[in-house]
């Protein structure tokens, strides 16, 4: 990044990094570049481009941008959230061990549990909130301590600076999955966490339409071995998939700010109405890390998820919600609703999920940039009909 880029605000960047005007064409959006290969002049002399795994220009002005956002050195961009996260992983050995929070992702889960261990990694799942409980954890083999922060779907915080300091003083890495957060909330790196990785398919892109991941750190050793993975796994994104995500970019900040207002008035609203037994957001007074959240986010987030009595009083809230659509993911534009026991968590086994607190009278809520009022009217028709 130039003197210059490193003064910009983050919107600024979000709009400019990496997407100046096209100097063959003046073109202020940054092309499509379709092209799988590229030619040469002579034997090795080339604009730094060869084959499009290996780079391409759309994607490399995608990495740039997202990297500005997170104030990294260095951004790979890759086919999903899940592409990012198991080729960060193929840079372990068998008898590695990796230590993580216990309510990650439910895909993350899967992969450490499904696919990771096989190839004789292992791992110690704990309550991340709990210092002593990661520094216990944490053997002479842990390479990573993966976190993630609001958690997902209790939204629990995670102090990434003290647990970067226990995972730091036994050699160990730290990795935070900023899906939630979204760069412009909250800058792990910034907070002593080694790497980031991203779900893009969510507040990143913005509008539902494309599925991505990146990866960012300022660790140039571990983006050599990062850049080799990329290209030699190969789970990277198409030229049209990061154009789509340049676009969804230069919206963030406005989209995440709304998102996150409109949040905080959902959430006070569910707090005082008498079918709601809890509601877990990070701004409430109630929320037990609202003191972390504060100190380390800019604003408290889009996501959120309440409680009802039981599993039949959240399917009929569900049903009855008419602006809410009933859908997994999260992040974009318009608010959708879910049944994490069912849905997003099912995955996890029920056992896994009741010591965690995933109940079946939860429901979580991705809020969109819709008007504040009309969610909140939505939500409490609702709710009128759950004791029916
Ligand atoms: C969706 C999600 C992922 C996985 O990303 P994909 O783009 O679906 O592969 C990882 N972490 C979190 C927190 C997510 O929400």
């Amino acid at each position: 990044m130039s003197q210059k880029e490193g003064g910009w605000g983050f919107s600024t960047r979000a709009v400019h990094v990496g997407q100046g005007p096209d100097p063959a064409t003046g073109a202020v959006v940054q092309p499509i570049h379709l092209a799988t290969t590229f030619a040469q002049e002579a034997v090795g002399k080339h604009h730094g481009f060869e084959y499009s795994r290996s780079g391409n220009p759309t994607r490399q002005a995608l990495e740039e941008c997202l990297a500005a956002l997170e104030e990294a050195r260095h951004c790979l961009a890759f086919a999903s959230g899940l592409g990012a996260e198991s080729t960060l992983m193929l840079l372990l050995k068998p008898n590695d061990h990796v230590v993580y929070m216990e309510d990650v992702y439910g895909g993350t889960f899967r992969l450490f549990d499904k696919v990771m261990k096989r190839f004789g990694i292992t791992f110690t799942a704990v309550d991340a909130a709990d210092l002593d409980a990661v520094e216990n954890a944490i053997t002479p083999a842990t390479r990573l301590v993966w976190l993630e922060s609001p958690t997902n779907p209790l939204m629990r915080v995670v102090d990434i600076d003290a647990v970067s300091e226990v995972a730091h003083s036994h050699g160990a890495r730290v990795c935070v999955d900023n899906t939630f957060a979204t760069p412009y909330l909250q800058q792990p790196l910034h907070l002593g966490a080694d790497v980031v990785v991203h779900s893009a398919t969510k507040y990143i892109g913005g509008h539902s339409d494309v599925v991505g991941g990146a990866i960012m750190t300022s660790d140039d050793e571990l983006e050599k071995q990062l850049r080799f993975h990329q290209n030699a796994v190969g789970a990277v994104p198409s030229p049209f998939d990061c154009w789509l995500l340049l676009r969804g970019i230069k919206t963030l900040a406005l989209r995440v700010e709304r998102q996150s207002e409109n949040a905080m008035t959902v959430a006070r609203a569910l707090e005082a109405n008498k079918a709601v037994s809890r509601v877990h957001y990070p701004g409430l007074e109630s929320h037990a890390n609202r003191s972390v959240a504060q100190r380390q986010m800019r604003m408290f987030g889009g996501m959120m998820s309440f409680e009802v009595k039981d599993e039949p009083a959240a399917f009929r809230v569900l049903e009855r919600l008419t602006i809410f659509a009933l859908a997994e993911s999260l992040g974009a534009v318009e608010s959708l609703a879910e049944h994490p026991a069912r849905m997003t968590h099912a995955s996890v086994p029920a056992a896994e999920r009741k010591r965690v607190g995933v109940g079946d009278g939860l429901i979580r809520l991705s809020i969109g940039v819709e008007d504040a009022a009309d969610l909140v009217a939505d939500l409490e028709q609702a709710l009128a009909s759950s004791h029916a």
